[in-house]
């Protein structure tokens, strides 16, 4: 694929968001942050790959005509890596994708980090922290603190917050600001997560740190920086709100069949329209909704908020799931393909991943899933959350919270998501775990592919009975934490359906992403 065919295939959306609802100061308050996000993707680039920057310099000073393409593709991917297509090198000569970013040395293995580590027991806390970076000393290894790794970038996005905060009245937001300030200076993040969870986005939502760890293929540890800047969406805030106080419910029902504690915390839910996105969540595979934070121990002590960015939502909807519901679904089917109804499809995901047992006791010891499952936890977990949410949703229905019909167009809404995520390849997390949920619906004669009409026909009833059946299956294999029984089951399971890529390939007029082109013209004042 050529760089031209790679750009054709993404579709930019102007984002303008509507500020009239912001004070002066709040305003003033928002640029600040603005500011702050722009630094968290300046530390991304370098956190990508030690030759990253270099890279990015290059192809700026190109003037050529290719050159100007391929950085234009570099800046949606932040990285010389196609994203859409299975991490493919689209720089000419760049090679393979580095499997952990620049968190460690070159070269570093798994075996000489477990030899460091056995022979130096006091180095645990700061070698496993998901905020530092290994680098190799005097041949051995230490651990550097973000805060020293990127001090002065860290300090000017600490400045910026500040000043920010010192344009807010007293609150939840303004203290927020001031305690990550501080984190960004002293590496220590506790303070500011939980404040976070308490901030409910007004009179906007910043979300500024190291979160994810997905970019770290070597040990899933090392958090790469990213920031959220949105706009309270009220009604939509509204419209979701009369689901949360169901949760706990659902949760107990859960905690019976798999003997856990259930959590009971209030679920912070909050809708929201883009302002601007900064480091790893404003490249690639931009995410629509998100569960933060990470640190269990704030999901024990008050559980964690989820972020629904409606912006994102309706953008990847209307220009790549509509026109594939058009093409995959009989007309009977498409009135369900609504907008809404793909919200609550993502309301019950994000909410399952929250809900049900998350640990392994193994005699008298609590391991994480993620500790017993390693690799195959990612895949495992967001189709948990597909399967599980879709049960949750229908347990909403029998609380006469949603219809018949809505749930109808929920479940045609989650197959159009399987096409959406396999023409990026088959591979990664969510995708490898759609492709089990797809071939159990199908083993269970919930779904057909009718190749005469080149549609699906879809049992919801059927569907909905196999999907929570599944769960089921994921949650044992979870609570189970055999990695040897749960990697045959995602094996038997996973294999793509004869008739997927057929299916794929005539799909490939369909954009495969949506790229946001910020326009913050509507802040100046
Ligand atoms: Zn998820």
């Amino acid at each position: 694929m050529d760089i031209k065919e790679r750009l054709a295939r993404v579709s930019t959306f102007d984002v303008k968001p509507d500020f009239s609802s912001l004070s002066l100061e709040e305003r003033r308050a928002i640029s600040e942050c603005v500011q702050a996000s722009n630094t968290m993707t300046d530390i991304y680039i370098d956190q990508v790959s030690s030759r990253n920057r270099g890279i990015y310099e290059t192809l700026q000073r190109r003037s050529d005509s290719e050159g100007k393409d391929l950085f234009s593709y570099f800046m949606i991917h932040g990285s010389p890596w196609d994203g859409y297509n299975h991490d493919e090198p689209f720089v000419p000569g760049i090679g393979e994708k580095p499997k952990f970013g620049s968190f460690y040395p070159d070269g570093l293995t798994k075996e000489e980090w477990n030899v460091w580590l056995s022979k130096h027991s006091e180095d645990h806390e700061q070698f496993e922290s998901n905020y530092t970076v290994i680098r190799r000393r005097e041949n051995g290894l230490i651990a550097i603190p973000y805060s020293e790794e990127y001090r002065d970038r860290l300090n000017e996005a600490a400045r910026s917050l500040e000043r920010a905060a010192s344009h807010l009245s007293p609150g939840k937001l303004e203290s927020f600001l001031r305690l990550r300030a501080n984190a960004f200076r002293t590496n220590n993040y506790f303070e500011s997560d939980m404040a976070w969870v308490d901030t409910d986005g007004n009179p906007f939502e910043v979300t500024i740190g190291p979160y994810e760890v997905y970019f770290d293929e070597l040990l899933g540890l090392k958090a790469s920086f990213e920031s959220f800047i949105a706009l309270p969406d009220k009604d939509s805030t509204k419209a979701l709100a009369k689901f949360a106080p169901k949760v706990p419910d659902f949760d107990y029902i859960l905690s019976q069949e798999f003997s856990f504690h259930p959590k009971g915390a209030a679920i912070p839910l909050e809708v929201v329209a883009d302002v601007i996105r900064g480091g790893e969540s404003s490249f690639g595979a931009m995410f629509s909704a998100y569960n933060l934070p990470n640190d269990r121990r704030i999901h024990d002590l008050k559980g964690s908020k989820k972020v629904f960015s409606r912006t994102m939502m309706e953008a990847k909807f209307s220009t790549i799931a509509l026109p594939i519901a058009e093409r995959i679904l009989p007309t009977n089917l498409l009135d369900g393909c609504t907008f809404d109804n793909k919200l609550l499809f993502v309301l019950g995901h994000e909410l399952a991943h929250g809900l049900g047992p998350s640990k392994i006791n193994s005699n008298g010891r609590e391991i994480p899933f993620e500790v017993a499952l390693g690799d195959l936890h990612s895949s495992l977990e967001e189709a948990k959350a597909d399967v599980l949410g879709t049960r949750l949703l229908d347990y909403f229905r029998n609380q006469g919270l949603i219809d018949d019909k809505t749930l109808e167009g929920i479940i045609s809404t989650n197959l159009l998501g399987f096409f959406q995520s396999w023409v990026m390849g088959f591979k990664e997390a969510h995708a490898r775990g759609d492709l089990i949920e797809y071939n159990w619906l199908k083993n269970s004669d919930a779904i057909h592919y009718n190749s005469r009409t080149g549609s699906y026909e879809i049992d919801p009833e059927r569907s909905l009975d196999t999907l929570s059946r599944l769960s089921t299956e994921f949650l044992k294999l979870q609570v189970a934490g055999n990695y040897e029984n749960a990697k045959a089951f995602m094996d038997q399971w996973s294999s793509v359906p004869e008739e997927v890529p057929g299916i794929i390939k005539s799909l490939s007029d369909i954009p495969t992403a949506v790229s946001p082109v910020w326009d913050l013209s509507g802040l100046l004042v």
